[in-house]
């Protein structure tokens, strides 16, 4: 089964009102319609509106940068699914090296999350990777393991089916260094073997993106890897010719 490439931008906590409408109507412009890759965008949450209604039958799909892991009640600052589901978004990233250490998101609630997110219909795109200090004491496939098996005990691996991973390494995330394609695609190999062992086609159709410092001039190189199926793109995808470029080069 031939996997779609998947190009998604992390907008992170970046623009204003004006420039990320600015962006948008960049990236719809520019995109070819019958581009090989699904692109899709991650704005923060109080532009989610606006962008929704202008990606309303366009072929870029819109996400959260994070997601409720309840649907609703007392829970100050949460976003639950239902929310984001009314506004058109069709994917929601859960569990970003940023929540997990600036926000101390554990494994549990990422599971949970994501939970959330499989049972209202939105995609789930769920990060995991190592910290330069977990690479360095050859920990990287442990932390990983560990991060897959709290979401495959809570939800199974038939929800992957209905879900997206991406591989970031947090070394890698802002920081300019990329990954070598030889290490994005060990790792990235590595989570499909992992899952092949619980259910092959799922293991087979699951897109598995790579995330850290994915640029115009290492993107083709990075997704031309076997099991590098496209990017989830934090600072270069703040700039339309940059993330164009990199959309089409999956
Ligand atoms: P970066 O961010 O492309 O700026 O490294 C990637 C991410 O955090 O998703």
């Amino acid at each position: 089964m031939a996997r779609r490439p998947l190009v998604v931008g992390n907008w992170k906590m970046n623009c204003t009102r004006a420039t990320a409408q600015q962006l948008l109507a960049d990236l719809l412009a520019g995109l070819p319609t019958d581009a090989k890759a699904q692109v899709g965008v991650c704005p923060a949450y109080v532009f989610i509106p606006e962008l929704g209604a202008m990606l309303a039958g366009k072929t870029i799909a819109l996400g959260a940068q994070n997601v409720a892991d309840q649907d609703q009640g007392a829970f100050t600052g949460e976003i639950s699914a239902p929310m984001l589901k009314e506004f058109g978004c069709a994917y929601a990233i859960v569990g970003h090296s940023e929540r997990r250490l600036v926000y101390g998101e554990t494994n549990a609630l990422v599971a949970a999350r994501y939970a959330k997110a499989i049972e209202h219909g939105i995609t789930p795109i769920f990060c995991v990777g190592e910290t330069l200090e977990e690479r360095e004491q050859d920990k990287t496939f442990a932390v990983i393991d560990e991060q897959l098996q709290a979401v495959l005990d809570l939800c199974g691996v038939a929800s992957l089916s209905q879900a997206v991973i991406a591989y970031e390494p947090v070394w890698a995330i802002g920081t300019g260094r990329t990954a070598t394609t030889e290490q994005a695609q060990e790792v990235h190999a590595y989570i499909r073997a992992q899952i092949a062992k619980l259910d092959a086609e799922v293991a087979e159709g699951l897109q598995i993106l790579y995330g850290g410092s994915v640029k115009a001039d290492n993107a083709a190189a990075l997704f031309g890897m076997p099991d590098v199926d496209g990017g989830l793109v934090g600072g270069a995808s703040l700039d339309a010719k940059s993330f164009l470029a990199i959309c089409l080069a999956a």
